[in-house]
């Protein structure tokens, strides 16, 4: 088996660990204060400011230090096999707009690059959900039909680039690949000057919603007409806290990275048991291979070290990785009827927003939430916040739901 290195550390973060920004040191006033500086955080901070708001981003450690900084680097709208199961369970219209904003997220990123010319590795592949599995083709070939009918780059294949042979798999086109922390950097340069604000360091310990709201930290505060809790999950105020561990829950991921033997292209993920997201990502010219899975409900994780050694087998197994040189994993939360929860913290909330339970997938998720937070900010329409609305689920029905996912993990 590869070796593996002794402790953790994000292959993303690795270069970027010090603080750019200054830390809150006086009361001040915004238009619009965001608390959390991961991808979700900071899109909304942008378009917030693109359209002509001031805004304050406080974060308590320093920009992508949360989930965005541990993350795969895929930026697609194919979260794995959903869009069948979601057309069933939620109707058509639903799936069809979880889909429109996903692609619509993957555009706005592209766009905001651009804009602002990021550096960051932005690269357009194809995305494959595979398997290996003869019994599951009719699945994925029906997934492949839903998916397109939705309107979604989608169709059915045998091959792929992959270095194994598969039965089948659905490949979206013209999806991408970035590395995340750049970007963050990227947007909070853009974010940072003008009367707009990023500030590091600065933990939040209280939100107050009103008119106009504020949050505090210990050395100052910041009032704001709005509010948003971009802190993946919203770990303030107490009360959201509470609630909202009966709409979403956390799941563990695992990521090892290493030199693969062969070069070759695309993204990839698989439903079937013991396969693996996997990324190859070539950057600064050096390759690298992202390996990740075995996730876990968090907090009934077993053994952590374990789960790296399967994925670090399973590199080796595949794709002739003889050394492990990163290994991270992080937590993130889904919703039980999988779609995020965007829009207002509770039903009775003036200003005061969240977004939440990216399910896994909250590059584009989380840029789908900005682009909700920042119409309904701006009071404009937007198709999709119907779909994601934070308010929908009804958290005492959602009980026996809680219950089965710690009592029957899996
Ligand atoms: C292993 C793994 C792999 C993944 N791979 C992918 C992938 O390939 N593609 C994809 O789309 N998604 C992926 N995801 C999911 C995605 O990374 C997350 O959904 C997304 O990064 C969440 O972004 P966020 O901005 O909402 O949260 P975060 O990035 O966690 O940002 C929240 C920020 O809030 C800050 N904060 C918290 N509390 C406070 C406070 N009181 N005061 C001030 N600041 C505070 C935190 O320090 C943090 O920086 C993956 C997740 C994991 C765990």
């Amino acid at each position: 088996m590869p070796n593996l290195p002794d402790t953790e550390k994000s292959y993303w973060r690795e270069a970027y660990i010090t603080s750019l920004y200054p830390k809150l040191a006086e009361d001040l006033e915004v238009d619009a204060v965001i608390v959390g500086a991961g991808i979700t955080g900071l899109t909304t901070a942008y378009l917030l400011k693109q359209s002509g708001l001031r805004v304050a981003v406080l974060e308590k450690r320093t920009v992508g230090a949360g989930t965005t900084g541990r993350t795969t680097g895929k930026v697609t709208s194919q979260h794995n096999l959903i869009y069948a199961d979601l057309q069933r369970r939620l109707g058509r219209e639903k799936a069809r707009l979880y889909g429109e904003a996903n692609q619509a997220a993957i555009k706005q990123i592209n766009d905001i690059i651009t804009a602002e010319k990021i550096s960051c590795g932005w690269q357009r592949e194809d995305n494959y959900v595979y398997t290996a599995d003869a019994e599951q083709v009719a699945r994925f070939k029906q997934e492949a039909v839903v998916a397109a009918e939705l309107g979604l780059p989608a169709t059915f294949v045998n091959t792929t680039p992959l270095p194994f042979g598969i039965k089948g798999a659905v490949r979206f086109t013209d999806q991408a690949t970035m590395h995340p922390i750049r970007y963050l950097q990227g947007l909070a340069a853009a974010v940072h000057g003008d009367g707009s604000y990023v500030f590091e360091n600065s933990t939040v310990t209280s939100i107050q919603d009103g008119k106009p709201g504020s949050v505090k930290t210990k050395v100052g505060s910041v009032s704001a007409k709005d509010i948003v809790v971009a802190t993946n999950v919203p770990t303030l105020p107490l009360m959201a806290r509470g609630g909202y561990c009966l709409l979403e829950y956390p799941t563990q991921s695992y990521i090892v990275a290493g030199e693969p033997e062969k070069e070759f292209a695309g993204m990839y993920i698989s439903p079937d048991e013991h396969h693996y997201s996997i990324l190859p990502v070539t950057m600064n010219g050096a390759r690298l291979l992202l390996v990740g899975g075995e996730s876990n409900i968090s907090g009934l994780g077993g053994n952590k070290e374990a789960r790296y050694s399967r994925l670090a087998q399973y590199a080796e197994k595949h794709f002739g990785v003889t050394t492990i040189d990163y290994k991270w994993s992080d937590r993130d939360y889904l919703a039980y009827d999988g779609i995020p929860l965007v829009g207002k913290l509770y039903p009775w909330s003036e200003h005061l927003y969240v977004a939440t339970a990216f399910m896994k997938w909250g590059l584009s998720n989380g840029t789908v939430a900005a682009m909700i937070l920042r119409d309904l900010i701006r009071s404009e329409q937007n198709e999709w916040a119907v779909t994601f609305n934070s308010n929908r689920l009804k958290p005492i029905a959602s009980i026996p739901r809680v219950a089965a996912k710690y009592i029957l993990p899996g």
